[in-house]
């Protein structure tokens, strides 16, 4: 058996992964990236369309693009890459098992960051009626066909499911010559990015049904058409809706879910995203690993996911190096808790009391949440009892678009750890609203 030691343990070696390393490795470590495919970059080599790195290099990269980048600043370091290396296993100790060509691999690590990204949901999980023809695929596993492979897995198509990668996936579709029926959504509003239905949708004339589901799967052998209805308010079926697509190919685009199997054998408490509990400091339950990028949270920008990978492995390297940082388990860690109108906040619980060198060493706390529902003219609220520690007015948020938004140190000292501190949405009041449209 291969045995090998490091500072850092990188498990991922996608944009998350990259970024975690090159910082960890800052922080003056050692650092191994785990990643189990052949190439790094990890989703991002097959999303060939513009887009990426907007924020941080002020340009519109391809996902390859964007990925290069990292790839060439992580050739600048000395961080070692295993590929075609896939981890199986982890211990509370740190203790990584992996598998690759040459067997096992043993890799002992003073701390970890998770960053292995996530997995589409598949038909299996939403439950849809019909035979089993072949025609059937997700939406990423169509990308990669497309865009890595070099083929195309039918001619006419119809997209369950308004996800970012559904929508993308119709515009390449038709780019390649095929014809996309329908993008079909049981929700009554998209599920992706604004922008991606303009640009994707609604500039190739592409229909989007919404309040819609598949109701039926045709063809025995290979797919020959699909049905879709109408649902009411519950999702059931409104009878007398349906309408017939005739198709060979039906792409599912129907969610992400955080690839986590590894993280719960180690241990690893899940929160409501299917990501780790973390901390302000992206520490999870067991001290020493932490969470970043796709695995903690589906990020639609990948902007977003390298700040939060940057902070990931900047504090797994001040744990390799001894500092302690203080620990979600700790009676001092202050649930953060998603109120009226938000579907999930990240971190999960907040440390109060921390020391203050440590504190202006780590700088301001990034939370991140998102809305259950599309709403106008809100303010995004957090308050610790009486006590208010952020406020801010949104024109319009939607599920799709993250929100994040810092919180002080100054903030997070002044926290009563008797209370916990919930983030909520207000609308804005009626009087405020008609006062702002006269002036
Ligand atoms: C179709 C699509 C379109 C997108 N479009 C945009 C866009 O236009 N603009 C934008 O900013 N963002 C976009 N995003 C979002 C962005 O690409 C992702 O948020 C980002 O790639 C997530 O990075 P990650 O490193 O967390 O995960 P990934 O890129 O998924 O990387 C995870 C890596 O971990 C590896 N791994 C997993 N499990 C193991 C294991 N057990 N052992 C070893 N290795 C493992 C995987 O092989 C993979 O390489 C898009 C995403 C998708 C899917």
């Amino acid at each position: 058996m291969m045995q090998k030691e490091t500072d850092v343990a990188v498990i991922g070696g996608g944009p998350a992964g990259l970024a975690a390393a090159i910082e960890a490795n800052k922080g003056g470590c050692s650092v191994t990236i785990i990643e189990r495919d052949d190439g790094l970059g990890g989703i991002l080599q097959q999303c060939i369309h513009p887009g990426f790195g907007l924020h941080e290099f002020k340009e519109e990269l391809a996902g390859p693009e964007y990925a290069q980048r990292y790839i060439d600043m992580l050739g600048e370091t000395k961080v070692d890459v295993m590929l075609g290396t896939m981890v199986l296993d982890m211990t509370p100790k740190k203790e990584i098992l992996a598998i690759n060509e040459q067997g096992v691999v043993k890799v002992q690590a003073k701390a970890i960051v998770l960053a292995m990204g996530c997995r589409e949901r598949t038909r299996g999980a939403i439950k849809i009626p019909g035979y089993r023809p072949t025609g059937v695929y997700t939406a990423g596993t169509a990308q990669r066909f497309v865009n890595i492979e070099g083929f195309m897995p039918g001619t006419r198509y119809v997209i369950l499911g308004s996800g970012d990668i559904g929508m993308i996936m119709a515009r390449r579709l038709t780019w390649e010559g095929a014809k996309v029926e329908a993008v079909v959504e049981i929700m009554s509003y998209p599920s992706g990015l604004i922008r991606n239905k303009v640009q994707c949708l609604d500039d190739f004339g592409i229909p989007l049904y919404l309040s819609h589901t598949v109701v039926r799967v045709h063809g025995k052998d290979r797919v020959t058409g699909i049905t879709i209805a109408r649902v009411d308010e519950n999702w059931k079926m409104v009878p007398g809706t349906e309408i017939f697509f005739s198709c060979d190919t039906l792409l599912l685009s129907v969610g992400l879910i955080p690839e986590n199997e590894v993280s719960r054998k180690a241990g690893i408490r899940l929160a409501r995203t299917n990501g780790p509990e973390v901390n302000q400091f992206l520490q999870t339950n067991v001290e020493g690993v932490f969470a970043c990028g796709n695995v903690l949270q589906v990020h639609d920008l990948v902007d977003n996911v390298a700040i939060e990978a940057k902070r990931a492995g900047a504090m797994a390297a001040m744990y390799a190096t001894g500092i302690r940082l203080p620990s979600i388990n700790s009676p001092d860690a202050v649930p953060l808790v998603a109120g009226r109108g938000i579907g999930y906040v990240l971190p999960i619980k907040v440390n109060t009391g921390v020391d203050l060198a440590l504190a202006s060493r780590i700088g301001p706390v990034n939370v991140s949440l998102r809305v259950k529902r599309p709403v106008d003219d809100v303010y995004v609220r957090v308050k610790n009892g009486a006590k208010e520690v952020y406020k801010k007015f949104f024109k319009h948020l939607r599920p799709s678009e993250m929100v994040i938004f810092e919180l002080s140190a100054a903030a997070l000292n002044a926290i009563d750890k008797a209370q916990p501190i919930e983030a909520y949405l207000e609308p804005k009041p009626a009087k405020e609203l008609s006062e702002a449209k006269v002036a």
